[in-house]
């Protein structure tokens, strides 16, 4: 690497004011040329870094020097020092990854501006241009990338009640709840994989969609109302579901035009190369999904500039095919990450994730965030995980083999960007070889009469994987250097011109060493030597007493102590010719090295299969290991509303636990076949005990149990039946959303809201201590409403924890409810917790012991108990439960007995055999028995 001038560290004149130290503020004729052509740059991407190619160096100046020093902690040097020093900063270009990954991850955009010709050649300034724009949403560099998580660019369109005429098909987005009517439109894609998807449905579905894609980046189109280049409300609140209190993505405005109709369209046309979008499944070309994907991919050829030929044709989703989780629920379950702290660790994915690879693991995390609903389809999944549970020796050599496998997806993406390093097409030929011989041991399962369908892509694929990885091995050798410029990349013998090429050079020893002789003999100077140095080239050293034979063909070149140092022409012309072959042979291996490159683009259909396949053989093998290793079972699936769950443990407590986890089960819906429990019309369980029993424990637990079931996995319990859930819904814990504008109760009711609203009879809904956040009196007439209703109207199955329990009279008066409660026992006044639901109502919550087990002062303590025994006293007086009857009407009154009868003689009139007479008497009775009621 040729040495940067050592520079002095710029500290700024403290008159320098913003302005002048901005480059757009200075005149261009004031500027240097290659400071003109950087300030030409620096407008066309106004909204980026840009790091300026300059020798081995990127650098940045003014503004952006400032930031750079800031943000990287390098130092910040002048250009030019004297009266106008201009802030400089830059990163050595050989380490430029992980400067950019440091520029990404705090909140930059970068504009790459490379040398185009070599400087040696230039006339005048150096020829220069943005080869890329970096920004958060379309990475492809490993050492930038999570290689577990996927890195998702998305745009986002939004429509109207019109356009929702035009663009009538959905993808099972509920439109008729859009608010004011409004239909939205998301595109995602993955750069690094080619991955590439759009949707259509109501603002509130597109919400809940992007939040479960959870782009690093999000586009949209400017101008509309609002100021200054901001995003839209409608945008903030997509942003705002992402983000989930963490940073959320990054907002790019767009230009509007690029998200209309006829631009969108033909941008995509132009890239696919079609002429209409029938064969990806769009009807017409001005959609709103394709808005979207237009925009979308617009701005993968602008940051890119790269053919792209690894992005796959848009493809709708298919909303309805897949569990729906909401934003919040994939939080409360801490499906990837956990609550607190935002980590893996903890969650359920860092629970259960066994794969080896990171197209492996970045799949199982697709599949845990959207689990499928199709009974067939979950089934087929579970017998891939079954056939390998019971294939031991085949498990193991399939992921000895996959522990070998790196990311074929992403290295596809970096050839298709012509961004592959060499060593990227080692570890994909190496790649492709392993995936051969996993591929031979599933052949083998199948030939001794084990189901091989699942392994069919694979099987079909695998040869072609073998040609690719067998043409790159024979061109690129066993350990490249890590880039290209080093030169040695290509095998000896796949080039005969290469091959001279390199002859030329390695026989130098054996030119000088008879050259030396040569001379010796024609000089009489038998220490006469031949030799090299970077600096000088070859040299012919002769020492001084030799110096009056040196013959006149002999050119000076340098004195050294007690020598001297010649060349002569035929030396010169030899140097020359070696220096040309190294040249020349270094352009020559980048040149196959391209062309292997581009070949290898071509088949990136085929690389993209073969990733898929792995990917899925990984996750297979991991859940197959995991079944294993902590005794899983293969849960039955069925489309009945049957909840079944015997010896149900909690995926992730179970592993802090271990032995002392105890298991519980669950037996809800039309007939269970492993639960001796009550369950049959059951569809709403109330669980009361004590504070730190294990409720929220429990009723997450049967929540992932679903979720990894209908993912396809196996779950932790002895047996289970699962009838397939259509939505997952959580209301667990109370979180502030004090940045919205939202306190502790209004979230609780919002998320609520939202349940209510939307759960289904084929739901799942988990509930944790609704009505907390107000007083207990309007907070126990909302738990009570609220569960009566996803009882009697909505019929989900749910799972609802409380500490009010007056609750359990629901049990009394609703089929569809039955208590339940988590076991204690006390013991000389000290509570021990069993952590087992059975059925039945807790008396006591014990909330005085949990409070002194959390070491809450004993004068304290004592205080609460002598207080409890006169509030009871107060509480019988007032009657707490007739005031909550009170609030309550004019609903049914909750405890009074002759409500209830009434109540119940109303439900049992069967109207179809009743004369209107007769129907009109016993509304009469009904009537009078609550008027006496009042009177008395
Ligand atoms: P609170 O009402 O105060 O929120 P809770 O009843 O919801 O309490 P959890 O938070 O679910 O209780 O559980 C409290 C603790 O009990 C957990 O941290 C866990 O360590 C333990 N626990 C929960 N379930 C089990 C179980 N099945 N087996 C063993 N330990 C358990």
């Amino acid at each position: 690497m040729a040495g940067r001038k050592a520079q002095t560290v710029y500290s700024p004149p403290m008159t320098d004011t913003a302005a002048k130290d901005s480059i757009h503020a200075i005149d261009p004729a004031t500027l240097t040329p290659a400071m003109r052509q950087y300030q030409q740059y620096k407008q066309q991407y106004p909204d980026a870094i840009l790091f300026f190619r300059i020798g081995d160096f990127y650098e940045c100046f003014y503004e952006d020097a400032r930031t750079v020093a800031r943000v990287l902690g390098v130092a910040l040097t002048a250009r030019s020092k004297g009266e106008n020093p201009v802030p400089m900063a830059g990163v050595p270009f050989h380490a430029v990854e992980t400067y950019l990954h440091r520029m990404i991850a705090a909140g930059y955009k970068v504009a790459i501006c490379e040398q185009m010709e070599d400087p040696k050649n230039a006339k005048g300034v150096i020829k220069r241009e943005v080869t890329r724009l970096v920004t958060p949403g379309t990475l492809t560099e490993e050492a930038m990338l999570d290689g577990r998580e996927e890195n998702f660019l998305a745009a986002a369109v939004c429509g109207n009640a019109k356009g929702k005429a035009q663009n009538a098909k959905t993808g099972g987005g509920d439109v008729a709840t859009a608010e004011g009517g409004d239909i939205c439109a998301l595109a995602w894609c993955e750069l690094s994989t080619g991955k590439f998807l759009t949707f259509v449905g109501s603002a509130a579905a597109c919400r809940e969609e992007v939040a479960r894609v959870r782009p690093r980046e999000l586009l949209f189109a400017e101008g509309g109302d609002q100021q200054g280049g901001a995003a839209p409300g409608w945008v903030e609140d997509f942003r705002g579901a992402i983000a989930g209190g963490g940073a959320g993505p990054a907002l790019t405005g767009r230009p509007a035009w690029q998200m209309d109709g006829h631009h969108a369209a033909q941008m995509l046309k132009s890239h696919y190369g079609v002429a209409s979008f029938g064969g990806f499944g769009y009807e017409t070309d001005g959609e709103l999904a394709l808005r979207a994907a237009g925009a979308l991919v617009a701005y993968l050829h602008e940051t890119q500039k790269a053919a792209l030929e690894h992005l796959q044709p848009p493809r709708a989703f298919e909303r309805t095919r897949h569990l729906v989780i909401d934003p919040t629920s994939l939080r409360s379950l801490e499906v990837l990450r956990t609550m607190r702290g935002n980590g893996v660790e903890g969650s359920l994915v860092g629970a259960i994730d066994r794969t080896l690879t990171p197209m492996g693991s970045r799949l199982l995390r697709n599949w845990l965030c959207y689990p499928l609903r199709d009974v067939g389809e979950i089934c087929r999944r579970h017998d891939a995980v079954e056939q390998l549970v019971g294939e031991e020796q085949a498990l193991t050599k399939i992921r000895a083999a996959l522990a070998e496998c790196s990311d074929i997806e992403r290295i596809t993406a970096r050839l298709c960007c012509r961004r592959a390093s060499p060593r990227d097409l080692v570890a994909l030929a190496r790649s492709l070889g392993t995936l051969t011989s996993a591929a031979v041991t599933l052949a083998e399962l199948a030939a001794q009469g084990g189901d091989g369908r699942h392994w069919e892509a694979l099987l079909d694929a695998a040869p072609a994987g073998n040609d690719i990885a067998a043409e790159i091995t024979c061109c690129i050798v066993d350990e490249p250097p890590g880039h290209l410029r080093d030169g040695n990349i290509i095998r000896d013998g796949c080039n005969a011109e290469l091959d001279r090429l390199r002859a030329l050079s390695r026989d130098s020893r054996t030119f000088l060493a008879e050259y030396q002789s040569k001379l010796i003999a024609r000089c009489s100077i038998p220490s006469l030597k031949v030799g090299y140095n970077k600096v000088f080239g070859f040299y012919i050293e002769v020492t001084n007493t030799h110096v009056e034979k040196i013959p006149a063909d002999f050119i000076r070149k340098q004195t050294v102590r007690n020598a001297e140092r010649y060349i002569t022409p035929e030396l010169k012309q030899y140097e020359s010719d070696i220096l040309t072959a190294q040249e020349r042979g270094l352009a020559l291996e980048q040149e196959i090295f391209e062309n292997l490159r581009t070949k290898l683009a071509e088949r990136v259909e085929t690389l993209q299969k073969l990733a898929a396949c792995a990917a899925e053989l990984d996750v297979f093998g991991g859940l197959a290991t995991l079944a294993r290793a902590r005794r899983y079972c293969r849960p039955m699936m069925t489309g009945e509303k049957v909840l079944a769950i015997e010896d149900g443990r909690h995926p992730v407590v179970e592993q802090t636990l271990g032995e002392k986890f105890v298991p519980n089960d669950t037996a809800m819906g039309e007939k269970s076949e492993v639960s001796s429990q009550k369950s049959e019309g059951v569809t709403l369980h109330l669980i009361t005990g004590p504070n730190m029993a294990g409720k929220s424990t429990y009723i997450r637990q049967v929540a992932l149990l679903v979720l990894m079931a209908q993912a396809g996995s196996f779950i932790p319990a002895k047996r289970a039946t699962i009838g397939v859930v259509d939505r997952l819904f959580t209301r667990v814990g109370a979180s502030d959303d004090l940045a919205g504008g939202q306190s502790t109760f209004m979230v609780e009711m919002t998320e609520t809201a939202n349940i209510l609203h939307h759960a289904t009879e084929q739901s799942l809904v988990i509930l944790d201590e609704i009505g907390r956040g107000t007083s207990t009196l309007d907070g126990l007439a909302l738990a009570w409403a609220i569960a009566e209703f996803l009882a009697d109207t909505t019929r989900a199955r749910t799972l609802f924890a409380t500490h009010y329990h007056e609750l359990t009279e629901l049990a009394e008066t609703s089929k569809a409810v039955a208590n339940y409660n988590v076991l204690v026992r006390e013991w000389e006044d000290q509570v021990v917790f069993m952590h087992r639901i059975a059925p039945g109502q807790a008396d006591k919550s014990y909330g005085v012991q949990v409070a002194r087990l959390a070491g809450v002062p004993r004068s304290v303590i004592a205080r609460a108990r002598a207080l409890m025994g006169q509030l009871a006293v107060h509480v019988g007086k007032s009657g707490r439960a007739k005031a909550a009857a009170a609030t309550v009407t004019p609903q049914i009154g909750m405890f009074d007995p002759v409500d209830q009868q009434a109540l119940t003689q109303l439900r049992a009139l069967d109207m179809n055999r009743m004369s209107p007479m007769q129907a009109w008497e016993a509304l009469k009775a009904l009537q009078g028995m609550v008027e006496q009621k009042k009177g008395g």
